[in-house]
Order: C-alpha cells, then sequence, then structure tokens
C-alpha cells in the first residue's frame, strides 16, 4: 500500500452519492475515513455535481443519516456556476433552466435571472422543466447566447434506478440547436480553480475521492491531482478495467481508503 499519494493532501473533496451515502444510508466506512482525515490533520468537503439540490437538502440528507456539517462543508456545482458568472460576465442577463433551489442559489449570489432576451442561457439540473422553457431556451441558444452547463452527468442515480440529468438535456439542446454549452461542475477546470480560491490552497493540496470515473475521477487525472474511486457506486471494477480514465487509487469504498491516510 502505497501511502504517498495523499502525502500532500490537505484537503479531501468527496462526492456524496454513491460514495458517501447510498439510497438514504452512510456507505460503510464513511465515518471513519472521516475520523482518520481529522486524526492525520487533514480537512474535508463534499462536492456534488447535481444542481436540483442546494446546501440545505444535502445538509437534511447528511442530518438524517447522522452525520450532520456546517454549511461550508458542501459544495455544489451551483456555487461554481455563480462564480464563474459574477467573474467572467458580471451584471449580465441570464435565462436559468433550474428548480427553484437553482433559481434561490443563483438569486443570493446576485446573478441577474431574466425571462427574455438574455445574454446568458445557464443549463443546469432543471426537475421542473418544462416545453416552454426548452423552447425558449433553444432559441436563445441558437440565437447564439453564451451558453453554460452547472455539470455533464448523464444520469443521476437514485433509489428507484437513474434519473435523466443534464448532460442528457445537453444532448437535447445540442440536437435542436447544434451548440453545445461550456461545462462548470466536476471534471473542468473552472471548478478547480473555485476550490482552490475558496480554501486559498494549490492544487496538489487537494484530493478528489467518487465513484464516476467520468466526473469525480477525470477531474483529478486532467489536473495532476490524487484522486480515488470508490466501488460503492455507479462504476465496477470491470468497467475500470475497461477505462481510460484511470484513479490515482481504486477501492471498494471509504473504509478501505482510510488505509492509504
Ligand atoms: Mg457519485
Amino acid at each position: 500500500m502505497d501511502k504517498s499519494v495523499f502525502a500532500k493532501t490537505k484537503y479531501f473533496i468527496i462526492d456524496m452519492d454513491g460514495t458517501f451515502y447510498l439510497s438514504g444510508n452512510l456507505i460503510e466506512g464513511s465515518e471513519y475515513f472521516i475520523s482518520k482525515v481529522r486524526e492525520t490533520g487533514r480537512d474535508f468537503y463534499f462536492f456534488t455535481n447535481n444542481s436540483s439540490n442546494n446546501v440545505e437538502v444535502c445538509r437534511d440528507k447528511l442530518a438524517k443519516m447522522g452525520f450532520p456539517v456546517d454549511e461550508k462543508r458542501v459544495i455544489v456545482s451551483s456555487h461554481v456556476a455563480a462564480s464563474y458568472l459574477n467573474k467572467n460576465y458580471p451584471g449580465k442577463k441570464v435565462y436559468l433552466l433550474g428548480n427553484e433551489r437553482l433559481t434561490g442559489d443563483m438569486l443570493a449570489a446576485g446573478i441577474n435571472l431574466t425571462d427574455e432576451n438574455p445574454d446568458i442561457v445557464l443549463l443546469g439540473f432543471d426537475t421542473t422543466l418544462t416545453y416552454e422553457k426548452i423552447r425558449k431556451a433553444a432559441k436563445y441558444i441558437y440565437e447564439g447566447a453564451v451558453y453554460l452547463a452547472t455539470h455533464p452527468d448523464v444520469n443521476c442515480p437514485t433509489a428507484d434506478g437513474f434519473k435523466p440529468d443534464t448532460g442528457s438535456m445537453i444532448e437535447m439542446f445540442a440536437a435542436s440547436t447544434g451548440r453545445r454549452p461550456e461545462v462548470l461542475g466536476k471534471p473542468m477546470t473552472a471548478t478547480v480553480d473555485y476550490i482552490t480560491g475558496l480554501l486559498g490552497c494549490e492544487r496538489d493540496e487537494l484530493a478528489f475521492i467518487g465513484d464516476r470515473l467520468a466526473t469525480d475521477i477525470a477531474i483529478g487525472m486532467n489536473h495532476s491531482i490524487p484522486c480515488a474511486l470508490v466501488f460503492s457506486g455507479v462504476t465496477t471494477p470491470e468497467e475500470y478495467a475497461q477505462s481510460q480514465i484511470r484513479a490515482s487509487v481504486a477501492v471498494e469504498n471509504l473504509k478501505a481508503l482510510a488505509e492509504y491516510l
């Protein structure tokens, strides 16, 4: 076992669904892993791409499973999007595809939301999507608005199978308009920049942990940041064996990962 993988790590950035919990229960070893993180003088944050949830929803879920955390410990892809908009397009008008939680987060971040003639279309995990919203967004995208998406996940795992996520909506708009968005959540550089800015650290002081290769692991691989794959969620060892996306460490769950700390 090579403990040097996380020698520089100060902050573990942990995915939630399929990594820390599954179907409303903490995955075996999750709390033990956090105790080891603390014991070894490190810290942790949760990061979820799921922009249909806000910090309160995530904290509620964790608290119900017996793991209450402070507000600051939960980061959502919507935070990256709001920060990116404020930095690169301050004051610009944004047409948002998002539910009431995402809308609330954007308004709280001072984003100028509009229904008509936007400069920017921001596609989030809109669990309240209607044909009218699709029609409007497609028109604005086709007409040349800046086009962003909070994250690329095609499906979202639930206790009742999966549901179509933002990545599927990206495909729908691509078919209609011929355009694809600039994506901002994991695995993109915008997310790395947001986290290092938030924590005031260097890239190599982070380590990503997650169950999904294309997001949780690709963000590490693409930015030379240590990353750990856990087989407690959507990826099987067989799928990993066939994948070009490589993790620094691949283990059964967080309990097994704790041995690397
Ligand atoms: Mg996950």
